[in-house]
């Protein structure tokens, strides 16, 4: 089975509709979360999302912008963008954020799904150390994780005692790319597909990943897209002007 793993799409339809169009032939959708917030098309954006499968977890800004959260944890800029998503959704698609289920769930017998982390919905997981001593009590051998919106992940293999960070190994900086990790048996993963539609890592490219259960393997990917159209949108919406310009950056 093939399985494309999304997260953090944040509204952003150009960058949404670029990764759908890249992405390879999948037989599953598993959504980490943070649907919407900071970009101009939540109700397009949440509609897509529905239509594209049923496995989901809740993002911070899922529960913010549909009223589940306060804003208390989110600084001024993202606070705004939530006061702003929460008049533009449609009543039906408020109930759907508001009904996503909290993290974590296991949608395949080994395969975990959160937004931050497996002990805490919100948790950033930056840090190698912190990721080392999730996965040493993972329930399942592979964890798919977002929030960060930083592609690539971390690993422990309790067979040969190593451990370590995965390192985006891109062709380029340009274009499509793509690059296969072929994940090992005795070894236990948290994998950051990277964010679909606010990249801080650096990389202004759109990214998401594909999961194989059959070759066992995950597949990153990272997408151009049209930023200067997400950015209009974002301008003509009158959100933070912040959040248009950091598209650009990657940041
Ligand atoms: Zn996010």
């Amino acid at each position: 089975m093939r399985i494309l793993i999304i997260s953090d799409i944040h509204a952003n339809l150009e960058a949404l509709d670029a990764c759908l169009q890249a992405a390879p032939a999948h037989d599953r959708v598993f959504n980490l979360g943070d649907i919407v917030g900071y970009g101009a098309n939540p109700n397009e954006v949440t509609e897509r999302a529905r239509q594209l499968g049923t496995v989901f977890v809740r993002g911070n800004h899922d529960k913010a912008c549909s009223g589940v959260s306060s804003m208390e944890d989110f600084n001024p800029i993202a606070g705004l963008a939530v006061l702003w998503t929460r008049q533009k959704l449609t009543a039906d698609n408020l109930q759907f954020l508001r009904d996503l289920p909290h993290g974590p769930i296991m949608p395949l017998e080994n395969v975990e799904c959160v937004h931050g982390s497996p002990r805490d919905e919100d948790e950033y997981v930056l840090m190698r150390r912190e990721a080392y001593s999730l996965l040493a009590h993972a329930d399942a051998p592979v964890t798919f994780f977002g929030h960060t919106h930083v592609q690539g992940g971390f690993w422990i293999d309790d067979s040969t005692e190593s451990e370590g960070a995965i390192e985006m190994k891109y062709a380029s900086a340009e274009g499509k790319q793509q690059f296969t990790l072929k994940l090992a048996g005795a070894g236990k993963y948290m994998i950051n597909p990277g964010s679909v539609g606010q990249p801080r890592d650096g990389d202004p490219r759109a990214a998401f990943a594909l999961y194989d259960t059959d070759k066992n393997s995950v597949t990153y990917h990272r997408v151009p897209y049209d930023v200067a159209a997400a950015q209009e949108k974002i301008f003509a919406a009158g959100l933070p002007e912040r959040l248009a310009i950091r598209l650009e950056e990657g940041r």
